[in-house]
């Protein structure tokens, strides 16, 4: 990649607005000439970190934490420091230069570039089909039984991939592009006897595109029977699956004014809901959000608003996320949609964006959500099936945001187990980690071959509702 040239980054250093960056994390009051905030590096109560909104740099007196606004992006988002310039440069309307530090550099952003034009022009192509002519007849008409208008469908540029082999090769190559540069695009599949063939044959296809609207890729929908009913882009130089979020360049304004982000699975669920006028979605394509997804959604919004299938799969998927979202500083809540609806059909049934947001506003914490369904799967009333329920819910307590709210599920789960909650709060410290930290779930057998004076949570279920009168001896 060639080098930004040093005149620019002063530029985006002189445009960014650090207060304001920084105000993304942490509340800042003015403090004399600097601002002061609670440190969005460490926990804190009083605030220890110090901006300096002339000089654009940071310092914590509670962790130690100090650099510029190019190392507290850096930090913050996850980016090198390229990434950290381009990103900054991109907010606030910089357009870079770079330096040309070798051919092969050159060489290589000449490379990408055609390759976004290639992508830009196939966006076009398969927008037309889509538009014009019989070909796009069929998808036209699953478009409109699905209830999504041509409007909606135009702005987020929904295209057809025409029946046949190599319709799109031939007009990509009628414009110039070789099929080297349509395989490097992930637009065509190398044959068995040489030659290559379309990618997307008889399908509708969603362009994913970045937060400029630039297309990487593109996922496509089949109209009939065939498998795979959805077929994505393969990874390439521009496009990655694990960062990929439909609907992401559409979100952002409507995101930061509401400050919240709703987070679906289908295109058609964004669709439907940016139609019915809730423009902050995303779709995920997936309900395992990664670590990548989840830093993009960041700069959108705090609040993540997860609106998937609550089956089993889901909530795996959805724990990881719980830990990468405390480390990110998100907080995530997960709506619950009717049994059997997705967001799409919720909202195209009459309820529309109302009924949708009202829904949104009954939305529970991902920890409350967790801490539920460990105790709903387990019977409660039986002292293995507390256990059981208890040694779930040690992992997820853990992954509270605050201290706040995990007190507030240690008296749900209190009141749920029939314990105090003293007793729920000592079994989560280090006492009870001694006797399950071996196993994934409490059980006798494992606190029988405990060293003398361990407690068990098991056992502690079965004799007791009370708090230990006294510090029980560490375990050990
Ligand atoms: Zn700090």
């Amino acid at each position: 990649m060639p080098r930004i040239a040093r005149q620019s980054i002063d530029q985006v250093r002189a445009a960014a607005d650090f207060v304001e960056i920084v105000g993304h994390y942490t509340q800042l009051k003015k403090s004399g000439a600097n601002f002061m905030g609670c440190c969005p590096f460490h926990e804190e109560k009083t605030p220890s970190f110090s901006v300096n909104p002339v000089e654009k740099v940071y310092y914590c007196f509670g962790c130690g934490e100090g650099g510029n606004l190019f190392t507290f992006v850096q930090r913050k988002e996850g980016l090198d420091f390229a990434q950290a310039v381009e990103y900054l440069a991109d907010k606030y309307g910089v357009t870079l230069e770079y330096e040309e530090t070798s051919a092969r550099g050159e060489a290589e952003r000449r490379r990408r570039e055609r390759l976004r034009d290639l992508l830009e022009r196939a966006t076009v192509y398969y927008e037309r089909r889509l538009w014009e002519g019989k070909g796009g007849a069929a998808a036209r008409a699953y478009l409109d039984a699905r209830g999504l208008g041509a409007d909606v469908c135009r702005r987020f540029r929904v295209g057809y991939a025409p029946a046949g082999w190599q319709k799109l090769r031939d007009a990509a190559v009628g414009q110039g592009f070789s099929a080297q540069e349509l395989l490097d695009a992930g637009l065509v599949v190398p044959g068995r006897r040489g030659g290559v063939y379309d990618r997307f044959r008889d399908r509708i296809v969603f362009p994913l595109a970045d937060d400029r609207g630039r297309t990487l890729g593109f996922g496509a929908r089949t109209l009939g029977d065939e498998k795979p009913k959805y077929l994505n882009s393969p990874e390439t130089a521009l496009y990655h699956k694990s960062e990929a979020l439909f609907g992401l360049h559409e979100a952002k304004t409507a995101a930061s004014r509401d400050d919240r982000v709703y987070v679906v699975e289908g295109y058609t669920d964004v669709l439907a809901l940016a139609q019915a006028g809730v423009e902050n979605v995303v779709a995920s394509m997936g309900t395992a959000l990664t670590e990548q997804q989840l830093k993009r959604l960041a700069r959108l919004s705090r609040e993540l608003f997860l609106c998937f299938d609550a089956d089993a799969a889901g909530v795996g998927a959805m724990s990881r996320a719980l830990t990468l979202a405390r480390r990110l500083g998100l907080s995530l809540h997960v709506v619950r949609m009717p049994e059997g609806l997705d967001p799409a059909d919720y909202v195209l049934s009459g309820a529309g964006a109302e009924g949708f947001r009202e829904l949104a506003a009954h939305s529970e914490t991902l920890l409350r959500f967790h801490v539920r369904l460990a105790l709903e799967a387990n019977d409660l009333t039986r002292p293995d099936g507390r256990a059981q329920a208890f040694a779930q819910l040690k992992g997820v307590l853990a992954e509270a945001a605050t201290p706040i709210e995990r007190d507030e599920e240690l008296r749900t789960i209190a009141d749920k187990l029939h314990l105090s909650e003293e007793s729920v709060r000592y079994l989560v410290s280090a006492g009870a980690a001694a006797c399950t930290s071996s196993r994934s779930a409490c059980s006798p057998a494992v606190w029988r071959c405990r060293p003398k004076g361990a407690r068990c949570l098991a056992a502690w279920t079965r004799r007791s509702s009370r708090p230990p009168r006294r510090r029980p001896p560490s375990a050990g």
